[in-house]
């Protein structure tokens, strides 16, 4: 079996000239230390929806992607988070969805996901479940970073003066997520977000959704998005991609091109990561650029921002 592992951290990346080289290198740094992460348990012969776990809550720790710390602000200037795992060797799967107080929402996924029932658990609720769990909980405001509440600013003059649609993708969004293939060949994926920024209250995306921002099933693909969730839970995006190759015969390629192609034709801003069973793992996006990474199967990880893929070393 191939090992495989490809992460994301959002199709919101910045223009290039917007950033410091310093956050640059940190933004690459951190996406290999996800890598890293889930590589480690890929590599010993460990379960595919552990090393997605592992990966996504380093993004989740690091200020530069919209997760955990780092989060979108909502309207009200609060953070209310998603995210979801799912084990495509059972179909089993767990979410938590506008949870404010969960440090790493994808470790109460997880933990709901072992639990069996229910799959999906919202707002107060899931954060009580964590606690109930021993997952670390904190205040809201832990999940602030200046970044964001600039953004936040930004996009209530957008909305005052009527340019919130000319947003840049960066000012608007962002996500992370993970997928991979185990020594067994079963596949994972998952994905944690802040949503949007300036979402309405309760609002809730396709990160938590199973089928929409993410779906695994062993034989067919595991797949996380980044994008407007509402596009992406319409075209049930991650199932679709999944169908289209169980139906269609198509290649993993030919299956995310024509699930991209929907997105594209709405002009919604788009991008994901995903494996097939052979490990062979694509990451298109139809934004300036999308915080991404991938480890081929000689151990060695890549990462890139914009066009250009960096190699960063032994994983
Ligand atoms: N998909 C996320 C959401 O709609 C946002 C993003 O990926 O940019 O909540």
């Amino acid at each position: 079996m191939t090992l495989a592992l490809a992460i994301h951290g959002g199709c919101g990346t910045l223009p290039k000239a917007e950033m410091t080289e310093a956050e640059w290198a940190q933004a690459r740094s951190d996406l290999a230390s996800a890598l890293r992460a889930g590589w480690t348990i890929l590599s010993k012969g460990g379960p595919a929806v552990d090393a997605v776990e592992a990966a996504v809550r380093v993004m989740e720790d690091s200020p530069l992607f919209n997760a955990g710390h780092g989060a979108a602000f909502n309207a009200d200037g609060e953070h209310e988070l998603d995210a979801s795992i799912m084990d495509g060797a059972t179909l089993a799967a767990g979410a938590v969805c506008a949870v404010k107080r969960i440090k790493n929402p994808v470790a109460a996924a997880k933990a709901l996901m072992l639990r069996g029932d229910p799959l999906l658990l919202a707002g107060p609720a899931a954060d009580i479940f964590a606690e109930h769990e021993g997952i670390d909980t904190v205040e809201n405001d832990y999940f602030s970073t200046e970044r964001r509440r600039k953004n936040l600013s930004s996009m209530k003059i957008r909305e005052l003066v009527g340019t919130a649609a000319e947003a840049s993708e960066a000012e608007k969004h962002g996500t992370v997520g993970a997928v991979a293939c185990d020594a067994q060949g079963h596949l994972a994926a998952a994905t944690s977000t802040g949503g949007y920024t300036n979402k309405p209250v309760g609002r809730v995306g396709d990160s938590p959704i199973i089928g929409a921002g993410t779906y695994a099933r062993d034989g067919r693909c595991a797949v996380s998005g980044t994008g407007k969730g509402e596009y992406f839970i319409r075209y049930c995006v991650g199932h679709e991609i999944a169908s289209l190759m169980a139906y269609k015969g198509l290649s993993l390629e030919q299956a995310t091109q024509e699930a991209m192609a929907e997105l594209t034709a709405h002009k919604v801003g788009a991008g994901l990561v995903a494996v097939d069973e052979t490990g062979h793992i694509v990451a298109p996006y139809n934004t300036d650029g999308m915080y991404r990474g991938w480890v081929t199967p000689d151990g060695l990880m890549h990462v890139a921002t914009h066009a250009d893929v960096e190699m960063a070393g032994q994983a």
